[in-house]
């Protein structure tokens, strides 16, 4: 499997993340393709995607339901998706509303193999965690996401299964050499 680069340059400015323990799962069917939803969430006119998260894109990655995965903006800057975990997490939507429907299983497969390579890169025991599924991870207390008609429980097992013990030295230098996107410009 491979990451299909699409960060585009944006006029939104993200800080760089100085720890990365944490990847917080989402779900997102705002778009269909990784383009227009980098637009909906730069749209920020009020109730607009981006009216939330002004003006950025929340996610670092997102997975279509055809198994592609998509590099929304480099790894090394945070995203505004949910709230204290942006300073110290890699953050990953997939278009799925699996509050009513699971994952597909081609896309399931991409979730375990993007989480577990970026688990390889920053040592093994990053924390996989639903984006509301600990308290207060959103400023909305009735969001649900990603939802229960997939299992975390068995995502991360198989995650954790799936993560070679490789002893990566430089994380981003790594990933940058397996095609991840690293810093705009
Ligand atoms: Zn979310």
């Amino acid at each position: 499997m491979d990451v299909w680069n699409c960060c585009p340059l944006t006029k939104a400015t993200y800080k760089e993340r100085k720890l990365t323990n944490t990847i917080v799962l989402h779900r997102c069917t705002v778009a269909k393709t990784p383009g227009d939803l980098v637009k909906a969430f730069a749209d920020t006119t009020k109730f607009a995607a981006g009216f939330y998260t002004g003006g950025k894109t929340p996610y670092h990655f997102w997975i279509q339901e055809n198994g592609q995965i998509g590099q929304l903006v480099p790894l090394a800057y945070n995203v505004p998706g949910a709230v204290q975990y942006n300073a110290r997490s890699i953050q990953i939507a997939w278009e799925r509303d699996t509050r009513k429907v699971p994952l597909k299983a081609i896309q399931r497969d991409a979730v375990i193999w993007l989480c577990a390579t970026l688990n390889e890169a920053f040592g093994g025991n990053l924390k996989i965690v639903g984006h509301t599924e600990e308290a207060a991870a959103s400023t909305d207390p009735n969001k649900v996401c990603p939802g229960n008609k997939t299992s975390l429980t068995r995502l991360r097992q198989d995650i954790v299964a799936s993560t070679d013990d490789i002893h990566v030295l430089n994380p981003y230098t790594w990933l940058k050499n397996h095609g991840f996107e690293i810093k705009y410009g």
